[in-house]
C-alpha cells in the first residue's frame, strides 16, 4: 500500500560523523525495526538466490549481523573476519588502510577449505579497502569468492575499483 517503507527509509543518515564533512549512513535504524530488519536481510539474500556457493564470511561486527541470518536461512556456514588479536587459533593476518589510518584483520587458517566457493556481506563499502583485504585472505586459504554483497554502497568513494574482477552488488546506493 502507499504506507508501504523503503529500506533507505529505515537508514538513518548522520552529518559530521565520525569525522567533518562525513555523512554516517547509521544501520541501527533498519535494526531496531523488525520490519527493517526482515527487509534488511530479506534483500541482501535476494541477491544469492542463483549463487552457488559454500560459505559466508562476513567482518567484524556488522558483516556478523547480517551474514549470520543469511547462512542460517540458507543453510551455509558462516566464518568470521575479526580484528587483529581475537581469534584464538592459528589465523593469517592481512594490513590494510581505512580512510582514516590502517587496521589489520584475522581469520583462522581451518575455516576455509582449497577450493570452496565463498560468498562476502557486509554492511557497507566506502573505500573498499576492508573488502579487498578479506578477498586476499580468502585467496591465500584457496577459497574461491564467487559474490560479495553490501546493503549499502558509498559510490562516490570508487570501493568497486578496488574489487575489479568480482561479481559485486548492493541493495542501496547512495552518491
Ligand atoms: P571501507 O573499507 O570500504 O572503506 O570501509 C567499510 C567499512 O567501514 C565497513 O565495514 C563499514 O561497516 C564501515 N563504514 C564506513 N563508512 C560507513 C558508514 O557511513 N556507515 C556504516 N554503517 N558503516 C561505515
Amino acid at each position: 500500500g502507499c504506507k508501504m517503507k523503503k529500506l533507505e527509509d529505515y537508514v538513518r543518515s548522520i552529518p559530521d560523523f565520525p569525522e567533518p564533512g562525513i555523512i554516517f549512513r547509521d544501520v541501527t535504524t533498519v535494526l531496531q525495526d523488525k520490519d527493517g530488519l526482515k527487509l534488511a536481510i530479506d534483500s541482501i539474500q535476494d541477491l544469492l538466490k542463483d549463487v552457488d556457493f559454500d560459505v559466508i564470511v562476513g567482518p567484524e561486527s556488522r558483516g556478523f549481523i547480517f551474514g549470520v541470518p543469511i547462512a542460517y536461512n540458507m543453510n551455509k556456514a558462516f566464518i568470521p573476519v575479526r580484528k587483529k588479536g581475537k581469534l584464538p587459533c592459528e589465523t593469517i593476518e592481512m594490513d590494510y588502510d581505512l580512510e582514516y589510518g590502517k587496521a589489520t584483520i584475522e581469520i583462522h587458517k581451518d575455516a576455509i577449505k582449497p577450493g570452496q566457493k565463498v560468498v562476502i556481506i557486509d554492511d557497507l563499502i566506502a573505500t573498499g579497502g576492508t573488502i579487498e583485504a578479506i578477498t586476499k585472505l580468502i585467496k591465500s586459504l584457496g577459497g574461491e569468492v564467487v559474490k560479495i554483497v553490501f546493503l549499502m554502497e558509498l559510490k562516490g568513494l570508487k570501493g568497486r575499483d578496488k574489487l575489479a574482477g568480482f561479481d559485486v552488488e548492493a541493495v542501496i546506493q547512495y552518491e
